[in-house]
């Protein structure tokens, strides 16, 4: 069955200009062409869908999500407020709203197992496609210890073998973890070597985690079973141990702009930065002192450290470090990139081909070409003149996910 969007203004995700007048042919779950109307042809018995005076979009893509956490109060954390039936039930509504705002692939940087990807595989409820990092790996002390601010550990006795334990010391244990997690289903490997805004006290944004020796083991362990290693990192020695041992990508990344050598070698090498800016525009309110404190502290560092990015060419990706700060819409880290210095063009491919680099999935999503999956959004505006038109549902009139309509808002 061939598909045809016909009409609309394309931005294909590659940074050419936009489009207009474009048609995208659609042949099962791929692109098969895509350029100006005039110059394609297709079968006469086609589905074609007039989407004109719209923009049409790659599928949005967020490289750093938690879509199983809903908060970050203790009882939610530990998972003591609700039954874990209700909280999946909540999971599959984010993932659902996620889709229908455009999204049709999130990273989830930890907390989602490996059963959310095949329901959503399977057809049984929907959401985007899903690269999953299952856990944290840190050590003890860590953001992936689960500890209260006060330093005690989660009082219940969870054990789901799908959520694996994912403190690890020495290099034996860690190269354990790291195949441990993939057996529960990683499709990509999440440390942290610091602290962050909302970590404990005492375990702060430049408070390194992890020898060299232990990262070393752990990125060459992910790298031979095929996973890339994202790794939150803010500051500090933490932050240069990461970049030291290889890792694909610095998430946050707030103090990189101390560090103007580590960040050339980032450029040069393709290590990608995952500012995540949404999740500390949060944070600078937080009702905990300690971490209201923190997130004001870096934020010109941040905002400095998304410049010289930029200047430098270290490649930038979208992720909003979502739930914890519940699940605000996806596309706010867009409009943030735009204020912290990128142009509308730079932070739409942030969200889109720049983000599939930096899941090793560019040769399948991220761009609007022939051969890539056909993972569509069609906007109601012109994000190239305001990026906010992607905050408002009502203007996501069009999502396709491997050639298949999922959302269609179109005015009827
Ligand atoms: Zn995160």
């Amino acid at each position: 069955m061939t598909l045809v969007l016909t009409g609309a203004t394309l931005i294909d995700g590659t940074g050419a200009a936009p489009v207009p007048d474009a048609a995208v042919v659609i042949d099962g779950e791929r692109i098969i062409a895509a350029g100006p109307r005039r110059g394609l042809a297709w079968p006469a018995d086609a589905q074609v869908m007039d989407v004109a005076g719209r923009t049409l979009l790659p599928g949005l893509i967020d490289a750093h999500d938690h879509l199983a956490s809903h908060g970050y109060g203790l009882a939610t954390r530990f998972g003591l407020d609700e039954p874990a039936s209700t909280a999946h039930m909540r999971t599959a509504r984010v993932l659902s709203e996620t889709l229908s705002m455009g999204y049709t692939t999130v990273r989830d940087a930890g907390g989602l197992d490996s059963g959310f990807k095949l329901a959503v595989e399977q057809g049984l409820i929907p959401g985007p496609r899903l690269v999953l990092a299952i856990q944290i790996i840190s050590p003890t002390g860590g953001i992936g210890d689960r500890v209260s601010p006060s330093g005690h550990g989660c009082c219940c006795a969870v054990f789901d073998p799908l959520l694996p334990n994912s403190v690890a010391n020495g290099v034996d244990a860690v190269r354990d973890v790291v195949r441990t997690m993939v057996r529960a289903g990683a499709d990509v490997i999440k440390t942290a070597t610091t602290g962050g805004a909302s970590s404990r006290p005492g375990h702060g944004p430049k408070d390194a985690a992890f020898s060299l020796e232990e990262m070393q083991a752990l990125v060459t362990e992910s790298h031979a079973l095929g996973r890339r290693v994202m790794c939150h990192a803010l500051g500090g020695p933490g932050l240069r141990t990461a970049l030291l041992a290889g890792v694909d990508s610095i998430e946050h990344g707030s103090y990189l702009d101390e560090e103007p050598e580590m960040m050339a070698q980032m450029a040069e090498r393709g290590v990608f930065l995952v500012p995540t800016l949404a999740v500390y525009v949060y944070h600078r309110e937080s009702q905990s002192p300690h971490v209201r404190a923190r997130a004001r502290e870096l934020h010109q560092h941040h905002v400095a450290t998304v410049q010289r990015a930029l200047d430098l060419g270290v490649p930038i990706a979208a992720g909003t470090d979502a739930g914890g700060h519940g699940h605000p819409k996806n596309a706010l880290e867009i409009v943030y990139l735009v204020e912290a210095g990128l142009t509308p063009m730079q932070a739409l491919r942030a969200a889109t081909q720049w983000a599939a680099k930096c899941l090793g999935l560019e040769r399948e999503l991220g761009t609007v070409e022939k051969g890539r999956l056909a993972d569509l959004v069609v906007v109601d505006g012109n994000p190239l003149d305001d990026v906010k038109v992607l905050l408002e549902p009502e203007r996501i009139q069009l999502v396709v996910k491997g050639g298949a309509v999922c959302v269609d808002r179109r005015p009827k």
